[in-house]
């Protein structure tokens, strides 16, 4: 393939970016348009000079070679690129390391290479086999007071759905069973190329987080939505959750309940009626699972703003909670904020908020003794023992479900268990023969 780049120094490292990836995947670069199958034009849009130049070096790739694929700066003005040379193979815009790379596989398909295929279809990966981290979209469009991953990301930008189901479909081709969905904000997904469907099995799938929820619940066995803020639309995916296409759980991270203090955060979805919502999600899908994380101690939280929250998670009876004591992070606006809560203060609240959230697990999972329920296995020990986990359990951050009587399964298989015991995190249990 040939590579004409144009513009400034972050064009060019987009160019080796874009070069590196290829070279990966096993394309040769040519020095000159007639070696090349296809012609790769980084463009620069920044002044109109800059724009004019790149619309003649796109000229010239068309004239010399006729296979030509235009990224960088004005792929904004696609329709400008298109109207002067209609034959261009594909126009994408910045940074869409991904779109690009994808429209040369489609321009000038690779013949498989013994060296290249060394890497298996769905990546190096670093967790085991059977569950995989899947991320739909990098940046955030929130300004949450605490948190400085729009400075250090930038807004959000999703990937394009069809190229996340094609993963997708790879790591379970590759044995994944479990795909854990995540993003900064999942229930974003897709608001910025909102009106971008793709061609995906014969017909469309929208950038939306439904439409990719039930995509994905099609091609993998279980999967879990990570990050989810309670837009009204989540309400959509709760169908999917009682039709079994995804697993019935939520990872919603509230970090606060108390109105004036969910303010102060500058929280995204931050509304009154999530208790009435809850329950009503509860009716649709009575096995859904609510993990969530919370911050005490945030400046300016009152004692009465922390009793609300305890309140409130009396009401809300979420299954699993993560709690942490506010810390101030370099750069980020809270750090700003009058009324800085002791270090005891937070000390107390935490072991408070601790102890209820402690009290309502065990409860809920004392609830599940003597029901059947459906295990993924991630160890078999040595003893007969394994170890798994239920549907309301993601791996690293929930609890587990340890198994006797278990040592004919191997890890990834599905089972139907037996819950004989539970203790404030875990359940205990028997697999069911056959
Ligand atoms: S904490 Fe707020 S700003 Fe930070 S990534 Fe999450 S939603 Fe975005």
């Amino acid at each position: 393939m040939g590579m004409v780049s144009l513009g400034c120094p972050k064009n060019l490292v987009d160019s080796e970016r874009i070069l590196t990836k290829l070279r990966s995947d096993g394309y040769a670069m040519s020095p000159d348009y007639a070696g090349a199958d296809v012609v790769l034009v980084n463009t620069c849009g920044f002044l109109d000079s800059a724009k004019e130049e790149s619309l003649e070096a796109i000229g010239e790739a068309i004239a010399e070679n006729g296979r030509v694929i235009v990224t960088g700066c004005m792929g904004k003005e696609a329709e400008v690129i298109r109207a002067r040379f209609p034959n261009v193979l594909a126009v994408t815009g910045a940074h869409q390391y991904e779109e690009v790379v994808g429209a040369v596989h489609d321009a000038a398909p690779m013949p498989p290479s013994p060296f290249v295929n060394l890497v298996p279809d769905a990546g190096l990966k670093l967790t085991p086999r059977h569950y995989s981290y899947l991320k739909i979209s990098e940046g955030c469009n929130h300004r949450c007071s605490f948190c400085i991953i729009p400075a250090l990301r930038g807004d959000l930008v999703s990937r394009r759905p069809d190229a996340i189901l094609r993963e997708a479909e790879k790591l379970v081709e590759a044995g994944t069973k479990e795909l854990l969905v995540i993003s900064q904000d999942t229930s974003a997904y897709g608001v910025d190329i909102r009106k971008e469907p793709r061609a995906w099995k014969g017909g469309e799938v929208v950038p939306h987080m439904t439409d990719l929820a039930r995509e994905l619940g099609k091609i993998a066995p279980w999967v879990r939505l990570h990050y989810v803020y309670p837009y009204p639309h989540v309400d959509q995916v709760i169908p999917l959750m009682a039709e079994g296409l995804i697993l019935p759980y939520l990872d919603i991270p509230f970090q606060h309940a108390s109105p004036s203090v969910l303010r102060s955060m500058k929280r995204p979805a931050n509304e009154a009626k999530v208790l009435e919502r809850l329950r009503k999600w509860r009716e649709i899908a009575p096995d859904l699972t609510i993990r969530s994380t919370f911050v005490v101690g945030f400046p300016g939280e009152t004692e009465e703003d922390f009793e609300y929250l305890l309140q409130w998670l009396d009401e809300a009876q979420l299954d699993r909670v993560g709690a942490f004591r506010f810390e101030p992070v370099e750069g980020a606006a809270a750090n700003d904020l009058p009324g800085a809560v002791p270090e005891e203060v937070k000390e107390e609240r935490y072991a408070r908020i601790m102890e209820k959230t402690a009290a309502i697990s065990a409860a809920k999972l004392q609830a599940k003794v003597g029901r059947t329920l459906e295990v993924i296995i991630d160890e078999v020990g040595e003893e007969g023992g394994a170890t798994g986990r239920s549907q309301a359990d993601a791996p690293e951050i929930d609890g587990e479900v340890f198994l006797r009587d278990a040592g004919h399964l191997s890890q990834g298989d599905i089972v139907m268990v037996e819950i004989e015991d539970a203790d404030e995190h875990d359940l205990y249990g028997v697999p069911l023969a056959g």
